[in-house]
């Protein structure tokens, strides 16, 4: 058979482009490639991990137009692995006839965690108490310090964007610490809040159809150390009216966002048992990495079949627990080669590795475990984890 009649003959079930190469567009991809789906990725470095994976590639960055008209030609849908993007270039991509899931609107929402905390205030969802002050000028110390006075210290400062596992996050305990403040010294607008007693971090998952159809998976419970996520366990360890009053939240973001694909809702079980929302991520998402081998569906799967209008697939966990441990780069070099067939012997486990160059506190990949109880899956995930990182 030639070539060319092959490529006529077994066309894409659809193609979508992400804007970004990261794992999230890498674990996309795989997914992808069941339901026959291709996925071209926009990154300026052909050594990304979701192009080590096979996903087509077009070279540029998320902030050149140019390049994200490129990557959307002969697209079905442009989604997004990060929330990097400008807002405004997405609306150009969108006045130009490009199909963008997560819209504009709810990608900046995501992007923008001051933007977030007063929409999602505005809206009557429970969030920490907050204030903006003006990062780099002498009356931040004075707004953070009058913050204090009002709520209390320790206070948690936040870049509204641009952070993530946890840059650009500070808790600031007394005055004294002020001074010394990174981000209270950095030009800008600067998110100051309540520093909230926290019983359990938690995290929805939910995928969503544009015509409104959803489905939400069990309830995830992060643990988070330094503010990266460590590991995570599914279902969340608390009673189950809490995890509906947690998907009661997302469902109405999710809404009230008009999102397609996957929405990630995370939030603060306090120890007064209330809920409040901390950050809404409009893609896939770290908390739900456990749902590549725990759920009938994963949210890599359900994001695209969100954001291209199919029928969302079944979120069942499959096991009476599971449990994710991030392999994350440590100070040392690894040797996966050497670490990764020690890690496999244990034949629960599932290794995912992401082909990203080491870097002490990456991400580097991720092993899920399923059991009959939180300790045996957390205990599996952790020693595989543990190998695969050894020095
Ligand atoms: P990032 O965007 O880097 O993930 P987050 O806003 O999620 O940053 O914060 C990282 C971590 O810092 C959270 O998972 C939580 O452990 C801690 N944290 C953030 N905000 C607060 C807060 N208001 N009170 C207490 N802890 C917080």
């Amino acid at each position: 058979m030639h070539a060319a009649s092959l490529t006529v003959d077994s066309p894409p079930a659809a193609t979508v482009g992400i804007i970004g190469a990261g794992q999230l567009a890498r674990m996309t991809h795989q997914a992808g490639i069941a339901l026959g789906v291709d996925v071209r990725a926009l990154t300026p470095r052909p050594t990304d991990p979701a192009v080590l994976a096979g996903a087509a590639v077009q070279l540029g960055t998320h902030d050149d137009l140019d390049a994200l008209a490129a990557l959307a030609r002969g697209c079905d849908v442009v989604t997004l692995d990060h929330e990097h993007t400008p807002p405004d270039l997405l609306d150009e991509l969108v006045a130009a006839g490009c199909c963008v899931r997560p819209s504009p609107a709810a990608a900046s929402f995501a992007s923008d965690k001051l933007l977030a905390r007063r929409a999602l205030a505005r809206a009557g969802f429970p969030v920490p108490a907050f204030t903006e002050a003006p990062g780099g000028d002498p009356d931040a110390i004075e707004a953070v310090e009058a913050f204090a006075r009002q709520h209390g210290w320790p206070v948690v400062l936040k870049a509204p964007s641009g952070g993530y596992d946890g840059r650009g996050v500070e808790l600031v305990t007394h005055r004294g610490e002020l001074d010394a403040s990174r981000l209270a010294a950095t030009p800008g607008r600067l998110l100051v809040e309540e520093a909230v007693p926290i019983a359990a971090e938690l995290a929805v998952l939910i995928a969503r159809r544009p015509s409104g159809w959803c489905a939400t998976y069990p309830l995830v419970e992060t643990v988070q150390r330094d503010g990266i996520c460590h590991e995570l366990v599914m279902p969340a360890r608390v009673p189950t009216q809490i995890a509906h009053r947690a998907a009661r939240i997302a469902k109405s973001l999710a809404d009230g966002l008009d999102v397609a694909g996957i929405l990630a809702v995370e939030l603060f079980l306090t120890t007064d048992d209330e809920l409040v929302v901390n950050e809404v991520a409009t893609r896939p998402h770290n908390s739900g990495h456990a749902t590549i081998d725990a759920t009938a569906t994963s949210q890599f799967e359900n994001h695209l079949r969100g954001i291209l209008d199919w029928p969302l697939g079944d979120t069942t966990l499959l096991a009476p627990t599971a449990a994710t441990v991030n392999v994350l780069g440590p100070d040392h070099p690894v040797d996966l080669r050497r670490s990764l067939p020690v890690a496999l012997e244990d034949p629960r486990v599932r290794v995912h590795l992401y082909r990203k160059a080491h870097r002490p506190g990456r991400k580097l990949g991720h092993v899920t475990c399923l059991a009959p109880s939180h300790d045996e899956a957390l205990d599996a995930a952790r020693v595989a984890a543990a190998v695969l990182t050894a020095p």
